[in-house]
């Protein structure tokens, strides 16, 4: 089957607990010899088996690395794991994982090859948190909880506030709304862009 590597953890001196992304799973896996094993990195696609052991984590097996064009890319790479390693933290505790996920990683690994990453990525942050029910759209302010007439002030996972209540960098209301309806993140300037990121970057 195919997933992608969300987390790695070295244990005893060559061997590697891996967190495997599929279709439906979250995979944490066994892998002996692992860390001498070039394809098991952090936001790699690979094809792979599972081998259950009795009272032991399963075994990572016949592992191949699906490439993407973009992977030498390093800004690219570092913008990938970035965001690979917010989305492991999202969902390790989750008992059940939707075919959203995967399909999402699936989309952008797809986009990077001709998109700026920091965009795609803000986009596929946008469409995560929408699938989630948690995109706030009504723009209202999550302090004051006033109807936001001028651009608003963006924090963690994209909470609006006013700019009474927070002192910082406001995005163009007509740009996020693009964004927000479309996906689309076209509108907004490299400096929304910048900001929109470093948010994206706490966490989702
Ligand atoms: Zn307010």
């Amino acid at each position: 089957m195919q997933g992608y590597i969300l987390n790695v953890t070295r244990v005893r001196d060559e061997d590697l607990i891996v967190s495997v992304l599929s279709q439906n799973t979250l995979h944490t896996l066994y892998r002996f010899y692992g860390a001498r094993h070039s394809q098991i990195n952090i936001g790699y696609k690979i094809d792979f088996e599972v081998e259950y052991q009795l009272q032991y984590l399963p075994k990572l097996r016949n592992i191949l690395h699906l490439g993407s064009p973009w992977l030498k890319d390093l800004g690219k790479m570092q913008a990938w794991q970035s965001f690979i390693k917010i989305l492991y933290a999202h969902l390790k505790e989750a008992e059940e994982i939707e075919g959203f996920y995967f399909q999402l990683l699936e989309d952008l690994n797809r986009r990077f090859t001709k998109q700026n990453p920091k965009r795609a990525l803000i986009e596929g942050y946008v469409k995560l948190l929408d699938h989630e029910g948690r995109l706030q759209t009504r723009n209202r302010c999550f302090i004051c909880e006033e109807k936001i007439d001028e651009n608003p002030v963006l924090v963690r996972a994209f909470l609006p506030a006013c700019q009474r209540c927070i002192d910082g960098f406001a995005i163009r209301k007509e740009a996020l709304g693009s964004l927000y309806r479309y996906y689309d993140s076209q509108f907004l300037n490299e400096a929304e862009i910048e900001y929109l990121y470093s948010i994206l970057l706490e966490g989702v």
